[in-house]
């Protein structure tokens, strides 16, 4: 930690757990993943999304500065200040032009009191649950405090068939939050769990997402598909739900290993800075899907990939668009690169210009490289 206390020096084989944790122990926050495990790294490099991002957008945006091994071997700051084009790719095509040695990123006071509701639904509620949740989709309606998580999952003590888990999550007390939650409430949930004045960092522990956690859990076979959305679509919703249904029913031990994660943080912190100033495209999507499906036995991968493409099919045909914007850190792989990286022309042009530059042999081209 800096003395100024406005940024911490951050160093890879970092996780998330252990950035939270550090901070929270010196009086801090600030935006990281969800779940404890995954490392910092590879998630700041690919944009970064978490319960903060409202506040102080991606996790990548809280870059100010980062040193990094070149593929001719000299080691460089990128900076607001030095080599602004390869501080631009960094933050979003980050995992293609070096290895970066530390970054100095920025840090805040930490925000106490969060508060949350966990609610889940039976199949035949899906409808309404999606319809009412595209009420706080707009921006005026979100409040830069609130997350709205969704998944489609296994329950088998309350369910045979899979079930809509939603969790508020909020920055604020409960009587902040019970606005938002009681027009849930009135669609009759089949349990309900609240908690109040939970500080930060346990917030981890109630939504399943620590080093203990299945998410977590190692040795396995994991496939996503990832989709950005503008709003819910309880029409492919149901197309989804059928498939993730009968996917997990024909395969049980999926059952604890999968989900299919719709992921509503606010947006307000990202889309305050301007999309053309960092690598990271689609800021201005409030919705993430994704199925995240695991499972053991390679026998049945190609029943499982199968499925996997078929639900983001779904989502892509009902989003009214054929345009498919995903998510770089989720991708599955055969996604092509403006649908990883941005549209826009001018991106791949960028980044092809800077790829040539930075790393012109390709050094650097384990994840998702650019070509
Ligand atoms: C359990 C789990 C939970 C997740 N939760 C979230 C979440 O909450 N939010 C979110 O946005 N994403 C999340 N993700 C997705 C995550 O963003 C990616 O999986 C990301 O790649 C993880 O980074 P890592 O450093 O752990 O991975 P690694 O596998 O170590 O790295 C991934 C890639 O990043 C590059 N890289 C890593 N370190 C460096 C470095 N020092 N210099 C240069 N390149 C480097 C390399 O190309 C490497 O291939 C999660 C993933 C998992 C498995």
């Amino acid at each position: 930690m800096d003395d100024s206390g406005e940024f911490a020096e951050l160093q890879p084989g970092l996780t998330n757990g252990e950035l939270v944790r550090g901070l929270w122990e010196q009086g801090k926050q600030t935006t990281t993943g969800i779940c404890l495990c995954a490392g910092i790294m590879g998630i700041m490099l690919g944009g970064g999304h978490g319960y903060m991002q409202g506040r102080y957008g991606l996790v990548t945006d809280q870059i100010l500065e980062a040193r990094v091994v070149l593929a001719d071997g000299s080691w460089v700051t990128a900076s607001p200040r030095e080599n602004t084009d390869l501080f631009w790719a960094l933050r979003g095509a980050g995992h293609n032009f070096g290895i970066i040695t530390g970054v100095k990123f920025k840090v805040y006071d930490r925000l106490e009191e969060w508060s949350e509701v966990q609610m889940i639904f039976s199949e035949d509620k899906l409808e309404a649950v999606f319809q009412l949740s595209n009420d706080y989709i707009e921006e005026a309606n979100h409040p830069p405090e609130l997350t709205v998580w969704h998944l489609l999952a296994r329950m088998d003590d309350l369910s045979d068939d899979a079930v809509v888990v939603m969790s508020l999550i909020y920055r604020g007390r409960f009587n902040d939050l019970e606005p938002y939650v009681a027009p849930f409430r009135d669609i009759g949930p089949l349990a309900e769990q609240q908690h109040d004045g939970v500080p930060f960092v346990d917030l981890f522990d109630i939504n399943v997402l620590t080093e203990a956690s299945t998410t977590c859990d190692r040795g396995l076979y994991r496939h996503l598909a990832p989709t950005y959305l503008r709003q819910y679509n309880s029409t492919s919703l149901r197309k989804v739900y059928d498939i993730f249904n009968g996917i997990t029913a024909k395969y049980p031990e999926m059952g604890t290993h999968s989900t299919f994660m719709i992921e509503g943080y606010p947006i307000q912190g990202v889309t305050s800075i301007h999309p053309e100033d960092t690598a990271a495209p689609f800021r201005d999507y409030p919705l993430l899907l994704s199925p995240q499906l695991g499972y053991t036995n390679p026998a049945h991968s190609n029943d499982i990939l199968a499925a996997n493409k078929d639900m983001r099919r779904a989502i892509v045909e009902g989003s009214g668009s054929e345009q498919l914007n995903a998510y770089v850190n989720y991708a599955s792989g055969d996604e092509s690169l403006p649908e990883l990286y941005g549209h826009e022309p001018w991106r791949m042009r960028k980044l092809r210009e800077l790829k040539r530059k930075y790393d012109p042999t390709g050094k650097f081209n384990f994840y998702m490289p650019i070509s």
